[in-house]
């Protein structure tokens, strides 16, 4: 039977609840533990799937076709092994469970109340990974900041487990923020007091309090917070400020978190560290050889959260390359036919962005064809993809209102169309074509110098295809459909003949980069803009 670790926060939200999860989860995975990480989200939508970005950030899909929260993600990316639907519910999901089963009469009329029926809930799900057998830990991230009204039923569900539970196979850790107030130079322990406190009133009791902070805690304070919250000294962890998500694992480990984690669980029966992997990765980010300007053509890009794996993926490619990307986001709305030359100076790659609806995308097509015509890296992802095919459908086949029947309904060239069983859906929420499908790829292509295989697959998160009905007139003119879904007859991969490296990409590859296997596409991208960058430079100084 697994052993569980429960990672609550305290006095403000943003504190960086998944990368302590992710970095605890990776100590002890570099322990030889078996470990996975699960996310609990007070919420009433089902899933993320049907907010938007400005809300939630992005919206991560696993092979198993969920769309859950990005934390999901840093898990995926720290651990480097898959998750799925179970490591992510709502209260949403809770509540529809318990709804059915009232309907269909499981309560045997009885009044279904919040205690125990939505909390037996709860902790069913909460232990249903550890009842697999294929893990020794599993670490649940509630969402939400402890005192939350939606956050109640959670504790209560916490505590529960841990009461039923032997001491040693549950424990706490409440991270915590300890502001610096300027004024006084000091550093303040009395909101985490008060936000243990508020734990301990609903009956909950951490057994290690994890303190962000900006500035070094001292003895004094340690011992001060260790007084007040009612745990050892050596059980106040320090986890200052890092210049990289990637390097908490590092400060965590000085800290001894994973040390004082397998002491009060028992675990004796553990491996010598082993993360030599990880510190490769994290010297490489840390010693770039040169950089690249990549542009992030998109809408969202004042809020990054929305593209969260896309930057993430870039990290991983650009350390792998030994070379910094720096990501210019460039907002598509504002790029048209006058000024996209000035807008996408100085870049060695485009990336244009996935996307829905219709603001922003004359700009996404203005700088694919800007990347078409001027030999310019470029990779497409999903809605990037669809605009790339509507750019070489306008500019190059000269259907000059082709489109998606997403924008226009009424196009003459619907390039981009609904697939038959998407037509028949009304529902939005989980009725996308979603999570890992298969795609062979054609050998002498890009994709597969890129991925050297013939059959890969990737996650996907979106309705509309490339339609079919054109296929030969695109192919008679020169692009290439290096990559299919078999079964379903849809093109996934598309790119150009006479091009360096163009390619877009029906599917989302920057779910599945992680530091131990960065994406392959994402690293021949880097590599590309590197080349790019070169010769550009060259050609500027043989002309001056
Ligand atoms: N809006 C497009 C579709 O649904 C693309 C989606 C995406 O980029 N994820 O097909």
């Amino acid at each position: 039977m697994a052993k569980y670790v429960f990672v609550t926060g305290g006095v403000t939200s943003s504190l960086g609840k998944g990368i302590i999860a992710a970095s605890l989860a990776k100590l002890l995975q570099g322990r030889g533990l078996k470990v996975t990480i699960q996310k609990f989200d007070p919420y009433i939508n089902i899933d993320p799937g049907t907010m938007n970005p400005y809300e939630h950030g992005e919206c991560y899909v696993t092979d198993d076709g969920a769309e859950t929260d990005l934390d999901l993600g840093h898990y995926e990316r720290f651990l480097n092994i898959p998750t799925s639907q179970a490591n992510n519910v709502t209260t949403g999901r809770i509540y529809q469970t318990v709804i059915n089963k009232e309907r269909e009469g499981e309560y045997l009329g009885k009044t279904v109340q919040v205690v125990p029926h939505i909390t037996d809930e709860i902790k069913r799900r909460m232990l249903l990974l550890g009842q697999t057998g294929n893990y020794d830990i599993v670490i649940t991230e509630l969402g939400g900041t402890v005192g939350d009204i939606e956050s109640l039923p959670f504790i209560e569900a916490v505590r529960q487990i841990q009461w039923e539970l032997p001491e040693e196979d549950c424990i706490i850790v409440h991270l915590t923020l300890i502001p610096y107030l300027n004024a006084a130079k000091e550093l303040k322990t009395k909101p985490t007091q008060h936000s243990v406190r508020m734990l301990s009133q609903e009956g909950v009791h951490p057994n290690i309090i994890v303190c962000r902070t900006e500035h070094p805690i001292n003895e004094d304070i340690r011992k001060k917070i260790a007084l007040f919250c009612n745990v050892k000294p050596e059980a106040v962890i320090e986890a200052m400020d890092a210049s990289t998500i990637y390097e908490v694992p590092i400060k965590m480990l000085e800290e001894k978190l994973d040390l004082i984690v397998l002491k009060k669980l028992h675990i004796s029966n553990y491996a010598e560290l082993s993360l030599s992997k990880w510190n490769d990765f994290l010297d490489k980010l840390k010693h770039p050889k040169q950089t690249v300007n990549i542009g992030l053509i998109g809408k969202y890009v004042e809020l990054q959260d929305a593209y969260k794996s896309i930057l993430e993926a870039f990290i991983h490619a650009g350390a792998m390359n030994q070379c910094k990307v720096n990501i210019v986001n460039v907002h598509s709305e504002f790029i048209d036919a006058e000024n996209v030359k000035e807008k996408l100076s100085g870049l060695d790659g485009l990336l244009v962005a996935p996307g829905f609806g219709s603001r922003g995308v004359e700009g996404k097509i203005e700088s694919v064809k800007y990347a078409r015509e001027n030999k310019l890296p470029f990779f497409g992802i999903c809605l990037g993809m669809q605009m790339a095919v509507i750019e070489f459908a306008r500019n190059v086949l000269g259907w000059e209102d082709a489109h998606s029947t997403e924008m226009n309904e009424n196009t003459t060239h619907p390039v981009i169309a609904l697939m038959h069983e998407q037509k028949e859906i009304s529902n939005k929420g989980g009725t996308m074509r979603l999570g890992a499908y298969d795609c062979e790829i054609e050998s002498n292509s890009l994709a597969h110098q890129i991925y050297e295989s013939k059959n890969i697959s990737e996650r996907h998160r979106h309705r509309w295809e490339f339609n079919n009905d054109f296929l030969t007139d695109f192919l008679n003119a020169g692009l290439i459909a290096s990559g299919k879904n078999i079964e379903k007859d849809l093109v996934e991969i598309i790119e150009l003949s006479d091009h360096p490296f163009f390619i877009g990409v029906q599917y989302h590859p920057e779910l599945k980069s992680t530091v131990e296997n960065p994406h392959p596409i994402f690293v021949k991208f880097v590599s590309a803009a590197k080349q790019y960058s070169v010769s550009y430079s060259n050609e500027v100084s043989a002309t001056n």
